[in-house]
């Protein structure tokens, strides 16, 4: 098996992986750089998968992140289609589909896989959306107008998709167990979540589990649900969730749970740091472990990630990583954003106009988050904000008193 050297090591060619290297490129460009990735195309956007119009192409050129060619400038060796496969900490090593590569320092940036129920496993025209090849197979599988569309998972990537969907004039049933998706934000983010969805025509069926999945005698195919409905599905997408792609790691002695187990620096062994969705870590600005599964996130720890690899080898300080959670979702031509962190047991102050909704959680005299249905001006007034420890006060004299 050939082995290959390098000084910072990546595992995991997406938005972590990818600002790792470009920090560590910038930050101590004297240091050798390798980045395994089992996909075969250099690091692209994922959010466009769910957002891109269904007539629009859908081109993989467009999605490359352009910083990709700096870094092949640079001489960032783009190991592709190559699986991670063990990794030795103690010796420093990763073994992997054509090799083994040792490194001085690593960036693990896994993230994460789609869950599939294994009802739904293995079913002709059954998708779960996370890479590239996964949104044109939906979209093939989506050409022919008479299919009817099912999504079962009703967060975020069920939402956009059930948009993308409708938007084409479709019919489209979105289901989730759930009786309330995204009440983890509150009772009232989800009755305005229902009723954007409701009101762009699609069908409803929360807190219903899906029994059956059955073949028609005419061709066509439906989702039994609990309640005994039949929702048209010749098309099933589901957006159920993700886990952390750490099976490679098993063996490693990191702490796995959940996620990989890292400190506040994102260390999470000797000369191993971790970034993105795959991390479990204490967020020092909430005092707080979290794990987070957004894009923002996942770039910014890249950065940290990228930086404590390099300082590692140079031998200089961790920087910590303390951040403002933050995601967006556009769905029917409305951006829900949310920024800050919910524990569950903050008050909400809901404020609502003809430019949208937003709404303040609230611990004390202490804001903790926010969330807005457009309302695109006061969210970025208060996200910013929030950067530090924010006052009630200070974030309810952004909003017109009548508002709220
Ligand atoms: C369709 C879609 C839409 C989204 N939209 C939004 C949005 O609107 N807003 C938002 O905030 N977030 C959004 N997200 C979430 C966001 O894309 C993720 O948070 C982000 O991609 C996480 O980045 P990451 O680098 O941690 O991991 P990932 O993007 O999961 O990438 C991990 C990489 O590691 C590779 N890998 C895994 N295991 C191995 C191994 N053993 N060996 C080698 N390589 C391996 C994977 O193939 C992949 O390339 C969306 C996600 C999807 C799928």
């Amino acid at each position: 098996m050939p082995q290959t050297s390098c000084d910072v090591a990546i595992v995991g060619g997406s938005i972590a992986g990818l600002r790792a290297a470009q920090t560590v490129a910038r930050h101590a460009p004297d240091l050798t750089i390798a980045m395994i990735s089992d996909e075969t195309y250099p690091p692209y956007e994922r959010p466009p998968l769910s957002k891109v119009g269904l007539t629009k192409p859908l081109l993989l050129d467009a999605l490359i992140y352009p910083a990709v060619n700096d870094l092949k400038s640079h001489g960032v060796n783009f190991m592709l289609g190559t699986r991670a496969e063990e990794l030795d900490v103690e010796g420093r090593t990763i073994r992997h589909s054509s090799g083994a590569l040792q490194y001085r320092s690593l960036v693990v940036a896994t993230g994460c896989e789609a869950v599939m129920p294994p009802a739904l496993s293995g079913l002709p025209d059954v998708f779960s959306l996370r890479r590239y090849e996964d949104a044109i197979s939906f979209r093939r599988a989506l050409a022919d107008p008479l299919k009817s569309v099912a999504i079962v998972g009703a967060g975020f990537i069920g939402g956009e998709l059930a948009s993308m969907v409708a938007n084409e004039g479709r019919q489209v049933a979105l289901v989730d167990l759930a009786r309330k998706p995204l009440g983890r934000f509150g009772d009232a983010v989800f009755r305005s979540y229902e009723a954007l969805h409701r009101g762009a025509g699609i069908e409803l069926h929360f807190g219903e589990q899906v029994t059956d999945v059955v073949q028609q005698g005419n061709g066509s195919r439906v989702l039994k649900l609990s309640d005994g409905t039949k929702v048209p599905a010749d098309v099933i997408v589901v957006g159920v969730g993700v886990r952390p792609s750490t099976e490679w790691l098993k063996r490693s002695g990191l702490r796995l749970e959940n996620g990989i187990v890292c400190d506040g620096t994102l260390r999470a062994a000797d000369h191993v740091f971790a970034a993105g969705d795959a991390v479990r870590w204490p967020n020092r600005r909430w005092g707080a472990e979290m794990r987070v599964e957004h894009w923002t996130n996942a770039a910014e720890q890249g950065r940290v990630a990228g930086v404590n690899a390099a300082n590692d080898i140079l031998g200089s300080p961790l920087e910590v990583c303390a951040n403002i959670p933050y995601f967006w979702s556009d769905q029917h031509g409305v951006r829900i954003q949310f920024s800050g962190h919910r524990a569950g047991d903050e008050e909400i102050a809901e404020s609502r106009n003809s430019g949208g909704s937003l709404f303040l959680y609230r611990k004390g005299e202490i804001v903790t988050g926010v969330l807005a249905f457009e309302r695109r001006a006061d969210f970025v007034k208060i996200r910013t904000m929030l950067k530090s420890e924010l006052s009630w006060q200070a974030a309810s004299s952004l909003i017109s008193r009548e508002d709220l």
